[in-house]
């Protein structure tokens, strides 16, 4: 028979870095370690100690967000000596038609080299050799909790995930519905809403877009200069369900990438006209990204919507950042304004 009696258990104390697939996953995870009861400690968010720290660690060629993923665990060690585990997943393939980046497949492998790192809590995500559920039950297991505790562990962390992925696509901004999960409060909106007089698709990995410290808070910079913003995250799911055929021989087989084109694909036609510009934020050195920002640059002189894509590394500036946003954003509202006016002189004529 299951026991309730929590008191008997060892209280186990589980690090989590607020790095890579922490934009995406964390609601997940919290959940599943809660119901698991498991306690969490979360790194700090990123700041110039934790960026220092992992470029030191990380070898040259290696993109920043995972330099800042060491950084983050080295945090955890160092704060937190009497940590039980780090939390490390290694997300291979949440569906059967892509895979993540061999970053993130890796994951494990590269972290238990640093020094110092108590044992790694593993969670393979792939389901290409076994459904998720299998995993929850594997990380129970390591956990010393019953099978069955761990599928109801994984039942309420999914329905959980359902319900906050319902949340941003209700347009709830995904830093603002972190904060929630992190306090554990309802979801609830914000009543500030930015608005804006034009409108970007702000794409790139959500580390990218949301970690604030590495990308100069790049969103507000956005809104400050009166742009409303939307990413990925707040599309209907609808949009994520064909494959994007990119030619008869050329098919893309990265997960992430897959989605940025299948967002893009959306604005350039049924969504057509809904924006007014697209900005791909992308990592120094990442291969995916590189490759699909090629495809989606000559999408975008093909239809004529503007496109900028911006480089981050651990040395972007924030002048020279400012200023390329200011003009490119200074460029769409004119390019807007002119083509208001000509539809109304079209009008004019016509009448
Ligand atoms: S997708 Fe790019 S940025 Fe992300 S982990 Fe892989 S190489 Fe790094």
């Amino acid at each position: 028979m299951e026991t309730n009696d929590h008191s008997s258990k060892k209280n186990i104390k589980v690090g989590i870095p607020r790095a890579l697939h922490f934009y995406r996953y964390f609601p997940f995870w919290k959940k599943l370690l809660e119901e698991l009861d498991v306690e969490i400690v979360l790194s700090p968010p990123t700041n110039k100690k934790i960026v220092e720290e992992g470029v030191t660690h990380g070898f040259g060629e290696l993109c920043i967000p995972v330099k800042i993923y060491y950084g983050h665990v080295l945090k955890l060690v160092r704060e937190h000596p009497d940590l039980d585990y780090i939390f490390v997943p290694r997300y291979v393939a949440e569906v059967k038609e892509a895979y993540f980046c061999p970053k993130f497949i890796s994951l494990p492998d590269i972290i238990k080299i640093l020094p110092e790192v108590p044992k790694l809590l593993n969670f393979e995500v792939n389901v290409k050799e076994f459904p998720i559920a299998t995993s929850a039950i594997e990380l129970g297991k390591e956990l010393g909790r019953t099978q069955n505790q761990s599928l109801n562990a994984y039942r309420e962390a999914q329905k959980y995930f359902d319900e906050y992925h319902k949340f941003l696509r209700d347009g709830a901004p995904v830093n603002h519905a972190l904060r929630l999960v992190e306090r554990d409060r309802p979801f609830t909106l914000s009543k500030k809403k930015h608005k804006g007089d034009i409108k970007f698709l702000l794409l790139g990995h959500a580390y990218n877009i949301f970690d604030t410290f590495i990308n100069l808070d790049f969103q507000k910079k956005l809104q400050d200069q009166g742009v409303e913003v939307l990413t990925i995250e707040n599309l209907p799911e609808s949009l994520f369900k064909e494959p994007v055929i990119i030619n008869k021989r050329l098919r893309n087989y990265w997960k992430h990438e897959e989605e940025i084109m299948q967002s893009i694909r959306y604005f350039l036609t049924k969504g057509r006209g809904e924006i007014d510009g697209v900005i791909f934020l992308i990592s120094f050195a990442c291969g995916p990204d590189s490759l699909i920002s090629e495809l989606i640059m000559r999408d975008m002189k093909v239809v004529g919507l503007p496109f900028l894509e911006i480089t981050m590394d651990e040395h972007s500036g924030e002048a020279g950042l400012l200023t390329r946003v200011e003009s490119f954003v200074e460029m769409v509202r004119r390019k807007k304004k002119k083509l208001t006016m000509d539809s109304k002189k079209k009008e004019t004529i016509k009448i």
